[in-house]
Order: C-alpha cells, then structure tokens, then sequence
C-alpha cells in the first residue's frame, strides 16, 4: 500500500515538472545556472567559482553556535544556495534533542520554499573547521524537492566542488521498478 502512494507521488511529480519550463520566466535565471554550469565543465567540477564563494562567504557570515535551552544549540552550521533565479536563501541548524533539529541546508530550503523557488544551482555549507558537505538526508531532500536539483553544484573543502549527483548515485527516483 505504501509503495503505491508512493508510485502516485513519483508520478505527480514528474506530471508537474514536465508542464513546467526549466527556469520559467526568468532568462537571469538560465544565465546564472548556466555560468555555473559552463565554470564546472571547464574545470571538470573541480574548482571554485565566484558564484560559490559569494554562497560561502554569506554562509560563512551567518556560522557561529550559540546556546538555546540547556545544552542545546543552534547555528554550529549555516548554509547558503542559489536558485536557478539567481537568488541566495540561507539557514542554520537547530541541534536538540530527540532527533527534532534540523540542518543548515534544511532551513535554506525550507526559506527558498517559502519563495516558492526550488531549483538549486549552487549550494555551500560551513561548520566551524570549514566547509561541510550535505548529510544524507539533505541529499535526498534536495534531489525530491525538485530533481533538477541532481546539477547543483556543491563546495567542498580544499576548492573542490562537485555536483549533488555525484553525492549521490544510483538515485531511486531514477529506477522504474520503485
Ligand atoms: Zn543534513
């Protein structure tokens, strides 16, 4: 029963995503994805461009821990992404308890979404000893919001970047027997 409603989502999915243009509406936004895009194949996704530095230096200006209730705590993570309309969204994490925080890159989400974007282009993440890549979940997360999200391009320490497809592989959404 669970795989069915499960079937029923992917293909909702996939209905809405094929009436919608990529980048709809806004032609900044096909240049912005697109000079991320042509920076990465020129230097074979290894290399930090502009784009992304500007996302770690604005994740970098938001990451610091600072105490909540008891020992809990918020912001030992912050994130920024790039919408494929160019525009930044950031977050931090919520660390509680019981498994009821969250990720940095959850809260940039959940904020592109408030805008009703969610094609990411770019995404960086900084902890306290640097950059950071996105958990699993927040691998998974990013690719089921909106499976365009596969190419966005993610910073890595020591000026490497790789695309979310790269984090990975082998994605369900792409098998027809899930
Ligand atoms: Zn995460």
């Amino acid at each position: 029963m669970g795989r069915s409603k499960d079937r029923r989502s992917k293909a909702r999915r996939t209905d809405h995503l094929s009436d919608e243009p990529r980048g709809a509406g806004d032609p900044a936004v096909d240049e912005r994805g697109a000079l991320v895009d042509k920076c990465a194949s020129e230097h074979g996704a290894q290399m930090m461009t502009p784009d992304l530095q500007e996302l770690v230096e604005a994740a970098t200006a938001l990451q610091g821990k600072f105490a909540l209730e008891d020992d809990f705590t918020a912001g030992a993570v912050a994130a920024a992404l790039r919408t494929g309309s160019g525009r930044l969204f950031t977050g931090i994490c919520i660390d509680l308890a019981c498994g009821i925080g969250f990720c940095a890159e959850h809260a940039a989400a959940a904020e592109m979404l408030k805008h009703r974007e969610r094609h990411v282009v770019a995404l960086a993440a900084v902890g306290k000893r640097g950059l950071l890549p996105p958990c699993g979940r927040c691998r998974e997360m990013l690719l089921q919001v909106d499976s365009r999200n596969a190419g966005c391009m993610v910073a890595l320490r020591g000026g490497r970047v790789v695309r979310l497809a790269d984090l990975l592989p082998e994605h369900w959404l792409d098998a027809d027997d899930c």
